[in-house]
């Protein structure tokens, strides 16, 4: 029954390509089925999917890897906003710091659940072991 289920949902001899997951991230879904929301409220995940049972958080700690997701788009978001309002406009250093640094913890906050998604993504499609994994019994 579950095997009708999973070949229906084409989660049995396909895997997800990357773009595909990146589309579920942007949309907060389940990487795996594309089914299932990521998460409850802004701050809170679901454990695993509701769709598939994807478990969402691989080890504790797992999602420390967001982190350089949201840290990479921020320095560069800012970076660029820099050059351009220094080179291109003539602002000076001293009137780009204060909304740039605004910019710099409002950015990762705004950006929190889908660099988790992103990050999710990423490791589901570089670590073949990981929709792998979940199909064994525990
Ligand atoms: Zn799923």
């Amino acid at each position: 029954m579950s095997g009708e289920l999973e070949q229906q949902s084409g989660l049995v001899g396909r895997r997800p390509t990357l773009t595909e997951m990146l589309g579920r991230a942007a949309r907060l879904r389940c990487p795996r089925c594309g089914e299932g929301k990521l998460f409850k409220a802004w701050f809170r995940m679901h454990t695993e999917c509701s769709g598939c049972h994807f478990h969402y958080e691989r080890a504790p700690g797992y999602f420390l890897g967001a982190s350089y997701i949201s840290y990479g788009i921020t320095a560069l978001t800012i970076t660029l906003i820099f050059i351009l309002g220094r080179f291109q406009f003539g602002a000076t250093a001293n009137q780009l710091i204060i909304p740039l640094a605004v910019l710099a913890l409002l950015l990762p906050l705004s950006m929190f659940r889908h660099a988790r998604g992103i990050w999710m993504a990423f490791d589901c499609y570089f670590d073949s072991s990981v929709l792998a994994d979940e199909d064994r019994p525990r």
